[in-house]
């Protein structure tokens, strides 16, 4: 992990940015909502507010902010990293 990806992390919270794309509600120490990777219908998709990662159960899709901000937005980790950090 570089400097560069820890520094994100901490910049971008990630059920804040996860919230812009999809409802989170709060069920025991995680945050579950409607995965929007694919088209689902109850929420499949958990968030680990305390290790900053999240996993869908349906579609299997899981990482941490810097992998949410990449899949949303169809660019590799290295070009999202790129974006993200300017
Ligand atoms: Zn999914």
């Amino acid at each position: 992990m570089s400097d560069i990806e820890e520094k994100l992390k901490q910049q971008f919270d990630i059920v804040e940015t996860i919230s812009r794309y999809t409802t989170l509600k709060l069920k025991d120490s995680h945050y579950w909502g409607c995965c929007p990777f694919h088209k689902d219908l109850k929420p499949s998709m958990s968030v680990n507010p305390k290790q900053g990662t999240f996993k869908c159960f349906a579609c299997g899709v899981n990482g941490d902010v810097i992998t949410f901000f990449a899949n949303i937005t169809q660019q590799n980790r290295k070009d999202i990293i790129d974006i993200l950090s300017n």
